[in-house]
């Protein structure tokens, strides 16, 4: 029978999640779904000074809002915890020990200034930095005397020189280690906590997880991790190492080239499942171009169809999924949504008239990604000060004259915008783009936007006549200079 599959997501609570964890976390939300199995979260809380329960708080609420829920871990519990490796002390004991005591480990009382001194000459000898070995055959009574010193030592892992550490990795093939390139390595420090490498591959193995997916960053940790527990006669998880992200630069994903956390994509508008959406295309490919739920995200997964190459994150393909998901939504959904990421100080229902709000709404929707784009909008179609762009002066200052006369002679009889268009580019003999592109620079004071045939009757003939005597003001002066 066909074991179940668990995945994991083991976030250290230093920051808060951004793009490159968070597509990480996704991968495992999808292919546990996918298979059936089980989502784990585990707080790797090692390092007592960067980690913040805050940082968890918000990062299990990131989770949750994004719908990628946990089967297994803090808060939901689970038979395998806890969850958190601070908390995991006890445990990280007994398998120390066991270690310690099978001579795979020994107690290391090299400070750091010595580490660090022993590796500048390794670097300068041409030497890959490894540890030199200075500790590894202390005899009993060395080891003693040191600890009656005072002395903390670390505890190293023994690398034999002659292993090689093999591993198919699940989306890069096979890999190979030899463990001269490794060197002995420290497990725990000397302050008593788990390193990485130890903890992490422990606690998959402890908590039975299968399969890891994490970004390629980590791979040269899993010849350490898989020699960890091979010592300790532990199973090993398969492991695959996602591509790295990249920006639109082209160098790896960083807030400088337009990383953001989950916290700022949610205060900007992003609805969950464009968010879903975007990271799930990093990386991997679907054939389905279209929006999906979570769970046809998670059914089309496939381990085969991520790649090795990296992806690159850019806000314009993000938008192009919020649009989407922004066209799935309903005018009550897009109402409450627009209200909730109201700009600082701007009040929907004060801009725009109560009567207009859902043609409002039905006219912009397509147009926008954010909802400071809608307030934008607000402002052009109901204040009496409307900001004409740059772009829209320049076509009005090249308009004929003749159009906005044309246009103001037949206004009264105006029914509606395509019917009034082609009789005023009939009557002024303009027609295409010479004739649509001045009205709505004109009408709406910017050369791109939501449909003229709706924006037209949320104007008013009033505030239609006032722009159009305003291009034609600037059309004299443009025909003038
Ligand atoms: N705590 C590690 C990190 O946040 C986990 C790495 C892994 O997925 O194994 O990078």
């Amino acid at each position: 029978m066909k074991s179940l599959t668990k995945t994991r997501f083991a976030p250290s609570p230093t920051g808060l999640l951004h793009i490159g964890n968070l597509r990480t976390a996704l991968f495992n939300v999808l292919y546990a779904r996918q298979q059936q199995g089980v989502f784990l979260l585990r707080c790797e809380d090692t390092d007592p000074e960067r980690s913040k329960e805050a940082f968890l708080q918000a990062l299990m609420a990131d989770l949750r809002w994004l719908g990628m829920d946990w089967q297994e871990g803090p808060e939901v519990g689970g038979e395998l915890g806890p969850y958190r490796q601070s908390e995991r002390s006890a445990t990280y004991d007994t398998y120390y020990q066991q270690l310690e005591e099978a001579d795979h480990a020994y107690p290391c009382f090299c400070s750091p200034e010595e580490l660090a001194l022993s590796r500048k000459a390794q670097r300068s000898a041409g030497l890959p930095p490894r540890y030199s070995g200075k500790c590894a055959h202390l005899s009993a009574s060395d080891r003693q005397q040191r600890l009656d010193d005072g002395r903390q030592p670390t505890l190293r892992f023994r690398v034999s020189n002659d292993s090689v550490t093999e591993f198919e990795d699940l989306v890069r093939g096979s890999q190979a280690y030899s463990g001269k390139d490794i060197g002995d390595f420290i497990i725990r420090r000397a302050d008593g906590s788990p390193a990485f490498f130890f903890a992490n591959a422990l606690d998959d193995a402890l908590m039975q997880v299968n399969c890891v997916l994490r970004g390629e960053d980590h791979i040269t940790n899993t010849p350490r991790q898989l020699m960890i527990l091979n010592a300790l006669g532990l199973p090993k998880a398969s492991y695959g190492h996602t591509s790295l992200i990249l920006g639109q630069d082209g160098q790896p994903l960083s807030k400088r080239n337009g990383s953001r956390s989950l916290k700022e994509l949610r205060e900007m508008g992003y609805f969950p499942i464009a968010i879903l959406n975007h990271l799930a295309r990093l990386g991997h490919h679907y054939r389905d171009e279209s929006l999906m739920s979570l769970q046809q995200l998670s059914d089309g997964f496939q381990l085969s169809s991520l790649g090795k190459a990296p992806a690159r994150h850019d806000e314009f393909q993000l938008n192009h999924w919020q649009k989407l998901a922004l066209a799935a939504a309903d005018d009550g959904a897009v109402l409450s949504w627009l209200e909730a990421h109201a700009p600082e100080g701007a009040v929907l229902r004060e801009r725009v008239p109560a009567a207009l709000l859902a043609d409002f709404i039905g006219a912009v929707r397509a147009n926008i990604a954010q909802p400071a784009e809608a307030y934008h909008w607000a402002e052009q179609f109901f204040s009496d000060s409307m900001q004409m762009s740059e772009d829209a002066q320049k076509v009005l200052h090249s308009s004929p004259t003749v159009l906005f006369e044309t246009a103001l002679a037949l206004l009264p009889e105006a029914a509606d915008f395509r019917s009034f268009a082609k009789a005023v580019g009939k009557s002024a003999g303009v027609k295409g783009k010479g004739l649509f592109m001045p009205l709505r620079a004109a009408l709406s004071g910017e050369v791109h936007g939501p449909e003229m045939g709706q924006m037209f009757p949320l104007l008013g003939q009033a505030r239609v006549e006032q722009r159009l005597q305003q291009a034609l003001r600037l059309a004299k002066i443009g025909a003038e200079s």
